[in-house]
């Protein structure tokens, strides 16, 4: 069942609430309609367990297809097992921490 909607209110809905309930995160970009999916729980690690709100409107996504930010919207969702075989995932691959090292004058 389609599950597009989470409770607006803010620190109501996070990652973590998500996971529980759905499986998979569609993220459509409603300028050129690109959709990647996403495994919720693997959403979770990259970004930890953030609010569902935060991870679409605060990060200022970029869509890679047409380059428009702030264009995505995400549906949480949990695909019947038929039409599974349809949906190409985009699976975390690694998380790459970045060294940066800062300076100060004295
Ligand atoms: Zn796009």
């Amino acid at each position: 069942m389609p599950e597009p909607y989470w409770p607006k209110k803010k620190g109501s809905y996070t990652l973590a609430d998500a996971a529980r309930n759905s499986s998979h995160a569609r993220l459509r970009c409603r300028y050129c309609k690109t959709e990647r999916w996403y495994l919720v729980e693997e959403l979770v690690e990259a970004f930890g367990s953030i609010e569902c709100d935060d991870l679409v409107y605060g990060r200022r996504w970029r869509c890679r297809k047409c380059g428009m930010e702030d264009t995505i919207e995400m549906s949480l969702e949990n695909p019947p097992a038929a039409n599974l075989q349809e949906i190409r995932l985009r699976r975390l691959d690694g998380i790459v921490n970045i060294r940066r090292v800062l300076w100060r004058d004295e």
